[in-house]
């Protein structure tokens, strides 16, 4: 039997407890991310993601932002640098949040795979049941 799960509030920041935050309900995504800039950005061969809307977003401290590529936001804890979120400028209603920003990332499952172009296979584990994407979505 499926689980409603949407009142559910999940909170979640850095490493050093500056940035901190909160979202309401389901994600309406989630990505196992394999681009170049996501193992710049994390220092490890896989990322992954899950989206959020905004409508229901609380910082508490406030991320600083990267501009990695034109319009493409990364934020980051100003303090201790943890990497927290990315963003298309163009689509404000949605943010990615870094799965382990999750105080409890275990309720999260992620969708796709994407960037599957540039994986580093002996570092990411490929689930085959889930949609590969030789590029972003
Ligand atoms: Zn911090
Ligand atoms: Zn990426």
């Amino acid at each position: 039997m499926p689980t409603t799960r949407t009142t559910d509030l999940h909170t979640g920041g850095c490493l050093c407890g500056t940035v901190r935050f909160s979202v309401s309900g389901e994600p309406t995504g989630g990505n196992h991310c394999h681009c170049g800039m996501c193992r710049k950005d994390s220092g490890s061969g896989v990322s992954t993601f899950v989206t959020f809307p905004t409508a229901t977003l609380k910082w508490d401290g406030k991320p600083a932002e990267f501009e990695s590529s034109p319009n493409r936001f990364r934020g980051f804890c100003p303090k201790c640098g943890s990497s927290l979120t990315w963003r298309h400028g163009d689509y404000n209603d949605f943010l990615d949040f870094r799965l382990g920003s999750f105080d409890d990332p275990t309720p999260f499952k992620a969708k796709k795979h994407l960037w599957m172009s540039t994986a580093l296979p002996s570092f990411a584990e490929i689930d085959p049941d889930i949609e590969h994407i030789d590029q972003s979505s």
